[in-house]
């Protein structure tokens, strides 16, 4: 087959400790996943199902890149997650077989145009502009879950400058990963190179040019990126 311009390139993730890349196909990610975050955010975290929204594949920021502070906000914020990469897919994956699908982990950074996204919530709009902007989805190397083993309650924090700013434990998500599988693939039909963006516990805020976020999940390799 022939083209009439140049296809887009694979979007890939690198794997810990390996040449080899792991490629991405779409990334999901879900919202208000912890209670004190749906809290901070002005929601009752007890009454909401899970819900979802997308970036795009290329926003991810891989390899140790800086990232660079998007055009059109005044108010970006870090969002901390740990990111599942999936192997496997399908539809209605029910609960009790949703690990079998996962790949691997990692470290990831959910950054919003809160402005944006604001503006959208209030008029009744889409969030992609201000979840799918380019640069928003920095990304540390993936760990593969036969390293790993399955991981249910890890802590996990974001330093900013140094600075503790994020702190919570996977136990905390509202909706357990193997939930979060099932519910997502009843919705869209899930394949291998999907990426899910598990949610932020509280304590997002808005950072700066010139700020160094430094996450972690346990087991992990930490994720160090720099806004430029
Ligand atoms: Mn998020």
């Amino acid at each position: 087959m022939s083209f009439v311009i140049d296809p887009a390139p694979q979007v890939s993730v690198p794997v810990a400790g390996s040449d080899q890349r792991f490629p991405v196909r779409r990334i999901y990610c879900v919202g208000r996943n912890y209670a004190a975050h749906a809290r901070e955010m002005g929601h009752d975290p007890d009454r909401e199902p899970p819900f979802f929204f997308m970036k795009p594949a290329d926003a991810l920021v891989t390899d140790g890149a800086d990232m660079p502070y998007p055009p059109a906000t005044a108010d970006l914020h870090h969002e901390i997650e740990m990111v599942v990469a999936l192997k496997g897919g399908g539809r209605d994956i029910p609960v009790e077989t949703a690990n079998k699908l996962i790949w691997g982990y990692g470290v990831g950074l959910d950054m919003t145009r809160r402005d944006i996204q604001g503006e959208a919530k209030k008029l009744g709009r889409p969030w992609d502009m201000g979840k799918g902007f380019d640069h928003s989805a920095p990304i540390s190397a993936l760990h593969p879950v036969t390293e790993t083993g399955i991981i249910e309650d890890a802590t996990i924090w974001l330093d900013v400058n140094g600075t503790r700013r994020q702190e919570s434990t996977l136990k905390a998500l509202i909706w357990s990963i193997p939930e979060t599988i099932n519910y997502l693939s009843g919705l869209v039909t899930l394949h291998p190179g999907d990426l899910i963006f598990t949610g932020t516990p509280e304590g997002v805020a808005a950072t700066v040019r010139g700020d160094v976020l430094h996450g972690h999940v346990d087991g992990l390799t930490d994720l160090r990126v720099k806004l430029i």
